[in-house]
């Protein structure tokens, strides 16, 4: 088939890109002149695993292209995908104005009728809105046919997208008639050849689905993180009660991990959408609003132990932290735990010396005075930020963080402390290391 998707960000990119690879024709529309500069020299502007030679391979392969001409973009597709950005409008709302604007642009450049795709993540009657600008659009240069305009709301993960997205676990799509559920079922089948989840539905059910996905997903992150809470009161260690809990099949191992908060793209700003779509409808979204306000705490409670262990003085202390994107395998760094312990210890005058693999780059960019002083600076290698520190602070949980060389970081650091953002080490074997250890939801030790 001719696509097109329009917005080569983290959804864009990855959804062009592994349509190319199945042997579609696709051009992808993007605005940004950074962003598109990178792709014209065959490079990915943002980190994902695997994308980049990818890409390049279907850009030589002549299936993919890329360009700022939405006419250019949109010139013989059969199917176009909107992949722009939806983030957090003033009281919390999405903020359409990305979307809207595509749909307008789509009324004023479509020629003929082919079925439009909404993959952003956009509240529920988007889909109608998107249909009226287009149709709106038509009717103002004469012209008559009709274009349906479908939901499919996108579930990969950032750090796995590419894996995600050509294993889905399903597939959704909410669309009016039959021959857009045909057609996608179609250009999804070589995704879904292992199992059929491809579930058809209603337009508003889809986007509704994707929002309640997201929230619960962030509710289990809450609801774990505020049982921490009260372990480490009790004298007991919330890794074990992880354990014992999600051996349960009902609840399930995934997303139970207590840390430092959820943050990225995605979580934080559609729970906030979901509270004010309720709102407008007039329901108490509670246990929504009580998710987001414990996120909110637990973003503050690695700076606090930091803080605590050294007695609220945290002038001139060297504090190494490990690991600054949202998660692992991205670069995202949108609402990062990382972020607010980083301001609240620049406030307090402490001196930051920071490794991420990949993300060291975008915190340089939101910190630029500090990083002029000298009172934060980044480095390539975890095991540099280590020396001469009184405190190590794990905030990201990148695989290479697992198995570290401890010996070598006692032997660096002044104060052999870690505060274990993300629970991921064995507080016994560290204690027995000469550290002193504070997880998250654990008793202290050392
Ligand atoms: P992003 O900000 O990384 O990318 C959006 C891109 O669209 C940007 O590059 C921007 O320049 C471009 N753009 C905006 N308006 C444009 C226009 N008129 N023409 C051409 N390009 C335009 O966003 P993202 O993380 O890819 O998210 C996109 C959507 O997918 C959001 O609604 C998000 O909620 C949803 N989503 C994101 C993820 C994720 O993990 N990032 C997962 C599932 C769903």
């Amino acid at each position: 088939m001719r696509l097109c998707v329009i917005g080569a960000g983290y959804v864009g990119l990855v959804t062009a890109t592994c349509f190319a690879e199945m042997g579609n024709q696709v051009m992808c529309v993007e605005r940004d002149p950074f962003r598109l500069a990178r792709l014209a020299k065959g490079q990915a502007p943002l980190y994902e695993p695997g994308l980049e030679s990818m890409l390049q391979d279907q850009v030589a392969a002549g299936r993919l292209g890329f360009t700022a001409s939405l006419a250019e973009g949109i010139d013989r597709a059969d199917v176009i995908f909107i992949a722009v950005g939806t983030p957090s409008g003033e009281d919390g709302s999405a903020d359409l104005s990305h979307v809207l604007e595509v749909a307008e642009e789509l009324g004023a450049g479509l020629k003929r009728p082919c079925l439009v795709v909404d993959k952003s993540t956009v509240p529920v009657g988007t889909a109608e809105r998107v249909a009226d600008r287009i149709h709106s659009g038509l009717a103002a240069r004469g012209l008559g046919f009709r274009v349906e305009v479908a939901s499919n709301p996108e579930f990969l993960k950032e750090g796995s997208a590419i894996e995600d997205f050509m294993r889905p676990d399903r597939v959704v799509i909410g669309c009016e008639s039959p021959e857009a559920a045909e057609c996608l079922r179609r250009l999804y089948a070589p995704f879904l050849r292992n199992h059929d989840r491809l579930l058809v539905m209603g337009l508003r059910a889809a986007e509704f689905t994707k929002y309640a996905a997201n929230a619960f997903l962030a509710t289990k992150i809450s609801f774990m993180n505020e049982m921490a809470g009260i372990c480490a009161r009790l004298e007991v260690d919330i890794e074990e009660v992880r354990r014992g809990v999600g051996s349960d099949k009902r609840i399930g191992t995934h997303f139970i991990y207590a840390g430092c908060g959820y943050g990225g793209s995605c979580f934080p700003k559609d729970v906030r959408a979901l509270i004010r779509t309720a709102e407008q409808e007039g329901i108490e979204p509670g246990i929504l609003r009580a998710v987001e306000a414990r996120n909110a705490l637990q973003k503050t409670l690695l700076y606090q132990s930091v803080r605590e262990h050294f007695n609220g003085f945290l002038k001139g202390r060297v504090i190494a932290l490990w690991g600054l994107a949202f998660k692992p395998g991205t670069d995202d760094l949108r609402e990062a735990p990382s972020l607010v312990l980083l301001e609240a210890l620049l406030q307090a005058g402490a001196r930051v010396r920071a490794h991420d693999p990949v993300a060291n780059a975008g915190v340089a960019a939101r910190f630029p005075r500090a990083v002029e002083t000298g009172q934060l600076r980044l480095d390539d290698s975890p095991y540099e930020v280590t020396d001469g520190a009184d405190a190590l602070v794990l905030v990201t949980e990148w695989k290479q963080f697992r198995q570290p060389n401890f010996e070598r970081i006692r032997g660096l650091m002044r104060m052999p402390v870690i505060f274990d953002g993300r629970n991921l080490y064995e507080p016994e074997q560290l204690v027995e290391s000469g550290f002193v250890y504070r997880g998250v939801g654990r008793p202290q030790r050392g």
